[in-house]
Parts: structure tokens; sequence; C-alpha cells
């Protein structure tokens, strides 16, 4: 069996690295727009009902899709259903070799769907070259993951009775994904789903087709059944169809909490004839905060502020969104985060020199500005902003907000930091603890006993100590919010792979004509 291992992120500060981006998306750029087919059993169907365009360059159409209509969400979960029998039969080795083929053609492709995710999403280079090593990640960790729990946990059985665990595929997973991790997070639910043999519907969000496209055809080169995933791009209509249909028995889903709590209130009404339960795995978002203590280190403090805050324009489930700060530092964090903020590049994805990159679409950017516009509190934007028609928002900085507004409260989803003075470690605990949103935190401090007090108070599903709130890594940081931030699922760990199955005990009466065996 083997090992798993992080695949290793792209060195950017190399040139040769930096030519290679370039090339890559200078040799993608007369392909587009990509067509992007519904594919049901395997069987495309080509449309132009859904345009993608690049956020950074809004005229160039990235990816032209064709809208899922009820009908092939009714064809795609039979197709699923039929295929999923022999599917799930196949030895799990036999499914763990095709996720990890599936990632050997990711990792083959690497630079061309990076260069996709930067035209389609206006993610930076950095970020959507991590995203797609976070997919290979996801294909080899679920892979070496099942494998590993092939075996089922050790059962008591005392002489004259054999127990076992096991654990079966619930049978069709609609997977419906979010945009801003647009290859990673759809393909790591897809290969979740698979390898634990079910059989997948694949709704990706309407702003990433082009990049759910690149993930159905390392699936498909790998050697996949037709059948087994099958491609549904839409708007939400098409998810909350598959989420109703009787045929679908697992909602794997990443996104907003709004939406997140629709589909759970959804998937909890069995459809008349649905003999089962659906599941719903919920990845959702969050409002996090970094606390600096008086005794942290400010010169870690401000780049990872600003990172956490900024990096991808702030459209990051994991983004820093509040800044807690001890009032001791405040005064002295507070000029040099002003000063630091002058420096950020807005500026085209593609440009190696960005920090802040448009913002995925004309309504994101027009609701962001009216946050800002909307701010009680004192507010600093960087800029210049680009003298084009990108998607543009400034990284702004809003002082002390009062309690409870907007900006301390709802998630934003841009380039947007609350930052708030607090009179101790305890205050800044307990305006953490305030909010029904808890994904990650951060702390800055030099103390043990502080990180051991934030530790045992936080109530977020991933905190970082002294370093930035975003970047979780497969295999090494599970992902995943507690509250209303999700479902507690953990993507990348060792507890995920349970969500897609459901456990048999079989015990066994060894006895024969009363003789312990
Ligand atoms: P979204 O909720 O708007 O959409 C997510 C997906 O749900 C899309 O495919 C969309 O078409 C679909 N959808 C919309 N309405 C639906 C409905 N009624 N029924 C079924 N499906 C429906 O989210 P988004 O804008 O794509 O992504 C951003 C959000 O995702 C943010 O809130 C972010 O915090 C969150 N997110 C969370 C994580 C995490 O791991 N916790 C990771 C990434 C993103």
């Amino acid at each position: 069996m083997p090992e798993f291992a992080n695949e290793p992120l792209l060195e950017l500060r190399r040139a040769d690295e930096r030519a290679r981006c370039r090339e890559a998306l200078a040799a993608l750029t007369p392909r587009l727009p990509l067509s992007v087919p519904v594919i049901v059993a395997g069987d495309r169907r080509h449309g132009a009902d859904l345009v993608s365009p690049d956020p950074s360059h809004p005229a160039r159409k990235v990816a032209l899709a064709c809208r899922a209509s009820a009908s092939d969400v009714d064809s795609a979960v039979s197709a699923a259903t039929a295929a999923q029998r022999a599917w799930g039969a196949i030895p799990v080795g036999a499914r763990a070799a095709i996720l990890r083929a599936a990632a050997a053609e990711l990792a083959a492709r690497r630079y061309e769907l990076a260069a996709l995710e930067v035209a389609e999403c206006a993610k930076p280079w950095p970020e959507a070259a991590a995203d797609v090593a976070e997919a290979i990640d996801f294909c080899r960790y679920y892979a070496h993951r099942a494998e590993v729990e092939a075996a089922g946990p050790e059962l008591l059985s005392p002489p004259g009775e054999r127990n076992r665990q096991f654990r079966r595929p619930r049978g069709v997973c609609a997977v419906i994904a979010p945009w801003n991790f647009p290859i990673a997070i759809a393909c790591g639910m897809t290969a979740a789903a698979l390898v634990t043999g079910n059989a997948v519907c694949l709704k990706p969000a309407e702003q990433s087709p082009g990049c759910a496209l690149a993930i159905f055809d390392a699936f498909a080169a790998a050697g996949l059944p037709p059948g087994v995933l099958n491609l549904l791009p839409g708007e939400g209509e098409t998810g909350a169809a598959l989420v109703v249909h009787p045929g679908v028995s697992t909602v794997a889903f990443t996104g907003s909490a709004a939406v997140g709590l629709e589909i759970m209130a959804a998937a909890a009404r069995p459809a008349p004839g649905q003999r089962h339960l659906t599941r719903v795995v919920a990845e959702l978002g969050g409002k996090n905060a970094m606390i600096v203590d008086a005794d942290a280190d400010l010169d870690d403090v401000v780049p990872a502020a600003l990172t956490s805050a900024f990096g991808f324009a702030g459209q990051k489930c994991s983004a820093t969104a509040r800044l807690l700060v001890h009032e001791r530092v405040a005064a002295t964090l507070k000029v040099r985060l002003i000063g630091a903020l002058a420096t950020l590049a807005v500026g085209p994805a593609e440009a190696f020199g960005t920090d802040v990159p448009a913002v995925i679409e004309a309504d994101a950017q027009a609701r962001i500005a009216a946050v800002v516009a909307a701010a009680a509190g004192e507010a600093h934007s960087g800029g210049p902003l680009p003298d084009d028609d990108g998607y543009y928002v400034p990284p702004t900085l809003v002082f002390d907000p009062p309690a409870g507004s907007h900006v301390t409260c709802e998630e934003i989803f841009g380039p947007v930091l609350s930052v708030e003075t607090v009179p101790s470690l305890a205050a800044a605990c307990d305006r953490v603890d305030e909010q029904p949103q808890a994904l990650t935190g951060a702390v800055f401090t030099r103390s043990p006993d502080t990180v051991a007090y934030v530790s045992a108070r936080t109530p977020v599903g991933n905190l970082y100590v002294n370093r930035p709130s975003t970047g979780a890594i497969v295999g090494r940081q599970p992902f995943g919010g507690n509250r209303l931030s999700g479902t507690g699922s953990k993507a990348g760990g060792p507890d995920y792979l349970a969500h897609f199955s459901d456990p048999v005990v079989v015990c066994e009466d060894l006895t024969r004509h009363g003789i312990p065996a």
C-alpha cells in the first residue's frame, strides 16, 4: 500500500516556474471559451446557457456551460444508481488505484489547471497552484485512507462468536461545490464518495464549470466507468433538485451557511418512495477571528493578518475577518497595519505581483462595496485599483466598528477586515464565543499558557497559533467548522470517509452442536 505524502507546491520564487505558468496561460487562452457539457453515463450534451467570465477581464469568456435540466438530474441519478452496484462491489484497492491515476492526471496538467483557475476564478498563481496540489492530495490521501480502513475495526469476539464490522457504500452521492477552491473542494468531495464505493452526480458552482470539467476528465482518463461520475453544470435549482431526489442518499455540500441550512432542511423530508435518510455532509462559511495578545510579535502579526484577510481578496472560508487586538498594542498595530495596507498591489490574478485580485463577479463587487460604504467605524482602504472593468474591491480595514454591526457579525467574503480593540484575552475569547460561526481562528502570543487558554475556550474547528488562519493541508490539518460553520466533518482527515458509507456489524454464532469452535 503506497504511503501518503503531500504533493510539493510549485516554487514560484523561481523564474523558470513562473515562465511555465505564463506559458500555460498563453496556451490556454486561445482554447477559451471551454465548452462544458452535461455528462450523463458518458454521454455529453453541449450548450451555452451559462457564461463563466474572467473576473479580471470580464469580456473574456472562460467557459460556456450547458445547464442541466430537471430531466438531466433524473437521468444522472438513474445512471449513477445503475453504475453504483458494480462500482461498489469491486475491491477497494481497485477504486483507490483509480483515484491515484486521477491524481496523476491532475499532476500532469498542473500548470494548465492552475492557469484555468487564474482565468476562471481570478485565483492568483500561488493559491491556484496550491488548489491543484490539494486536489491531488485529496485523491491520494483518500485512496490511502480507504485501504487503511478496509479491514474494519477490531471487535471483541468471545469464544463461540465472531464479530466483524465493515462499511457499505451509501449509494448515490450528490456533490454540490463552491467556486472558491474550484478544483480542490469539488475533487475532494468527489474522490471521497467514489473511493467508498458510491456513484456521484457532481453539481459544480455556476462560476467555475470549466474547472469542474477538468475534474471529470481526470477521473475519466483514470478509467472510471461511465455513469459512476456524472457532471451536472447548473445554478442553485440544479443542486436543489438533486437534494430532494429520492435516489440520492448523501449530499456532500460546501458553500454558504444560508444554502447549507436550506439543503439540510430539504434533505430532512424524505421524498415519496424514499427508503433512506439523506445524509448531509456540510462545510459552511465562517467569520474568523485572529486574536493578538499583548505579548504578540507584531512583526509576525502584520503580514499574517494581511495575508489571511486579503489573500484571494478575502474569498476563502478560512479568511480572517476580525482582528481582536489587546488594547496595550492596539495603537502600535493600527499604525503598522495602515502602513502595510498601502503596500498591497490590487491587480489581475495573472500578474505575479498581485496581492489582492478581482472578486468573483459583479454582484459580489457591488455587495462588498455597499458593506464598506455602510460600515460605521474608521475605514482605511488600499489601492489604487486598476483602471479597467475587472471586478476589483480595495482591501479595507475598519477600525472599531460598533459591536453587532454587519462588519463584525456577517461573513462578507471579500477583502474587509474588522480591527477591534479588546481589554483582555478573555474579552477576545468572549467575542469569538458569541459568534454562531466557528470555522477557523488564530492567536498570536509568546505564552504557552495563552495558547492553552485559547485552545480550551475556542469553539472553532481549526485554530492556528502564530501563523495565518488560512492554508489547511491535507493529512496535516483536517479542515472543517463547528456550530453554523458545518457538520464537523473534517475534510482531509482520518474521519472523513466514514460520512460516505454505512457501518454493518455481522455477528456469527460459531458454536456447532453445543461445541465452541
Ligand atoms: P453558495 O452557497 O452560494 O453555493 C455553493 C453551491 O451551492 C453552488 O454550487 C450553488 O450553485 C449551489 N446552490 C445554491 N443554492 C442552492 C440550493 N438552494 N440547493 C442546492 N444547491 C444550491 O456558495 P459559494 O458562493 O459558491 O461559495 C462561497 C461560500 O462557501 C462561502 O460562504 C464560504 O465560506 C463557503 N465555503 C466553505 C468552505 C468550508 O470548507 N467550510 C470552503 C469553501 C467555501
